[in-house]
């Protein structure tokens, strides 16, 4: 970590991160990308990003008909791992109750046979991917219930511990980059930061020092000011990767909220 942070950066954390260092400790943190389909324009800025901060990013990518030339672009870029984006990230809630792929009455037999169709996409197109990111991070039951059987060994929703939930390895996302609400935009540097120094203040009085958080990007989504934060940010924070994190995963059970 740079001895001088920005002046953001220093006013939201420094307190916070001087404890963390005092301690012997730093930050644990990942970073994965949600919604890609194919090769974009903000594809190779994500991926140059990365590349120049020496990032491992874990890409949630959408099997649709350009899937194939997003895993050949993909494949000479040794940090970055594609993970399977819900089978076509189609919202199937009624109005007014969230947004999700799989919904409360779907039989497990028939997520199972989703699953199974588009891991086969998945492999049709060149790649073998062992993570399951569902679409708007709705983790229903019947998925967990689905995944032990498939050939998929863990699973990405939002703002849980890493663990095990329903059997199944997970590592969540935390800090959205974005805020949603009427149109995509940066969710804003102080807003950012505050919610991170929470999140590092709860894993240092927990003692949970190696507990992950993830940093969650939409590429397709980021405004200028996005952009720009997150240079600054990964310029400052080194980045793990999600395979190196889950092989020393701990082995503390999340309750399941459904
Ligand atoms: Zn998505």
């Amino acid at each position: 970590m740079p001895a001088r942070l920005p002046l953001a950066f220093r006013l939201a954390l420094g307190p916070e991160l001087r404890l963390w260092a005092k301690a012997g400790h730093a930050p644990v943190l990942w970073w994965r990308d949600d919604d890609a389909r194919g090769p974009t324009g903000p594809l190779e800025q994500l991926l140059s990003l990365a590349r120049r901060r020496e990032a491992p990013l874990t890409l949630a990518a959408i099997a649709g008909p350009h899937l194939t030339d997003l895993v050949r672009r993909v494949e000479t870029e040794p940090g970055v791992e594609i993970a399977v984006h819900g089978f076509r990230h189609v919202n199937r809630q009624p109005e007014g109750r969230g947004f999700g792929e799989i919904v409360e009455g779907d039989e497990v037999e028939w997520v199972r046979s989703q699953l199974r169709a588009t891991v086969m996409a998945f492999h049709r197109a060149g790649v073998a991917p062992s993570l399951f990111v569902p679409p708007w991070n709705n983790l229903r039951p019947q998925l967990l219930e689905a995944l032990p059987d498939s050939p998929l060994s863990a699973v990405s929703g939002f703002d849980q511990n890493a663990g095990v939930t329903g059997g199944v390895a997970r590592l969540d996302a935390h800090l959205d980059v974005l805020r949603w609400k009427d149109g995509a935009r940066f969710r804003g540097t102080w807003k950012f930061l505050s919610r991170m120094r929470r999140l590092l203040k709860q894993r240092r009085l927990a003692g949970q020092w190696n507990q992950p958080i993830g940093l969650l990007t939409h590429h397709l989504d980021h405004d200028h000011a996005t952009w720009l934060f997150l240079e600054q940010f990964l310029a400052i924070f080194p980045i793990r990767s999600r395979a190196d994190l889950m092989g020393d995963a701990p082995a503390e059970p999340t309750a399941l909220s459904a």
